[in-house]
């Protein structure tokens, strides 16, 4: 048995967020509200698409940090409720997309933050429009959005179907801007989303199949775009790649990169797709064991075998910088049970194919050495 629910409207295109009134028009939108990235302040596009949607949109806040926490939601949804928005424009990469899923529960239901972190069942929301413009986190396309408590050192993901964006509004243009390391660490991510889905229990033949689909573009396009951000149609295939990885994983959960990544992020400051990258290629080659078809799947995507693609990811974080051992990232052997321990405790470890273990996990980390 297997099941595949996808809601969201993708409108994919090179300026295709010019046709964002027409958009609203056609979703009857009465008043949105904006959560934007400050990039997107600073570069004056918010202004921008104020201007063209006239009175629709009724305020905005860019008050969202990277990982955005519990404190940046509470303070969207009191400006949302103030204002009395009947619709979300979630414009920027992944924190702000989870970030305006976040708000849009809490609205809807008129509760707190916490309470949703805490596993109230969520099962309605604000409507959402999500225009992604990193290329990397697919969040457009899912149900999930993931929350950091500051105090508390955690990141904590909310999931329901409730939270699907409306309408994702994906313009490769607006990922033009990215620089040169964000770009190579949020598209690190679309490879971990894809390799992720492919080794989850969830995993069926039309999840594998945008899974592969997404990582055979950004094998080719993401190298391209980290050594020439101006590369403009390689800019549109990992645009292509985020969205289609997200298409996967909306199906199939994240699994052990993930698992491993919240501490890394939550504690040590990593960025998101950096720290998923970071235990990504030792995962593949475990998986590998348990899951035969991740040969030819590796074969399909160019390579001899899983083992020769894990090098090749590795061989690609060395290029575009991003760390590779315990020391890059500050990490000692005294931390190693803590960071094993809350690795272990993040629901998803229990998504991979095969049984993790404690000792899998410490594995895993003592060899990135
Ligand atoms: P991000 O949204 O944190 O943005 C990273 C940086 O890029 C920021 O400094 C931002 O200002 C800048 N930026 C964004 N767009 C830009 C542009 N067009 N030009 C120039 N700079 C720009 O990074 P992200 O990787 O997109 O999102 C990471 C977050 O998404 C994490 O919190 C992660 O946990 C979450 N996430 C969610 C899902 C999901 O399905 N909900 C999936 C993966 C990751």
């Amino acid at each position: 048995m297997w099941k595949y629910y996808q809601p969201v409207n993708v409108m994919f295109g090179e300026g295709e967020l010019e046709n964002l009134v027409s958009h609203l028009n056609h979703l009857n939108v009465k008043k949105a509200f904006v959560l934007a990235d400050s990039f997107l302040v600073e570069n004056g596009l918010v202004k921008k698409i104020q201007q063209k949607t006239g009175a629709v949109i009724g305020g905005f806040t860019s008050d969202i940090e990277p990982n955005p926490t519990i404190q940046n939601v509470e303070s969207a949804v009191n400006m949302v409720k103030e204002m009395g928005a009947d619709c979300l424009i979630a414009f920027g990469g992944g924190s702000v997309m989870d970030c305006a899923k976040a708000t849009a529960a809490a609205v809807a239901h008129d509760c707190d933050v916490q309470d949703l972190i805490s596993g109230m069942q969520i099962n309605k929301a604000l409507p959402i429009i999500a225009i992604p413009t990193t290329a990397g986190t697919g969040s457009e396309v899912t149900a999930g959005a993931v929350l950091s408590d500051k105090e508390k050192g955690i990141k904590t993901a909310i999931f329901s179907p409730a939270i699907f964006p409306k309408l994702a509004i994906v313009d490769p243009v607006l990922t033009y801007s990215v620089p040169k390391k964000v770009t190579a660490i949020t598209g690190i991510d679309v490879l971990a989303h894809a390799f992720d889905a492919m080794t989850s229990k969830k995993a069926n033949d039309v999840t594998d199949a945008l899974a592969l689909q997404a990582a055979k573009l950004a094998i080719k396009n993401l190298p391209k775009v980290v050594s020439n951000g101006l590369d403009k149609k390689a800019r549109n295939q990992m645009s292509k790649a985020s969205t289609i990885a997200g298409l996967a994983f909306s199906q199939t959960g994240t699994t052990a990169s993930h698992a491993c990544s919240y501490i890394l992020t939550a504690k040590y400051n990593v960025p998101h797709g950096e720290a998923c990258a970071f235990t990504l290629d030792s995962w593949i080659k475990f998986s590998a064991k348990i899951k035969p078809e991740l040969e030819e799947y590796a074969q399909l995507l160019g390579f001899e075998t899983v083992d020769r693609l894990a090098d090749w990811l590795n061989h690609q974080k060395a290029i575009f910088g991003l760390k590779r051992n315990l020391s890059d990232i500050g990490i000692n052997k005294n931390d190693l049970k803590d960071v094993v321990e809350a690795s272990m405790s993040s629901a998803n470890m229990t998504n991979n194919i095969g049984e993790i273990k404690q000792s899998d996990v410490l594995k895993v980390f003592e060899s990135k050495v």
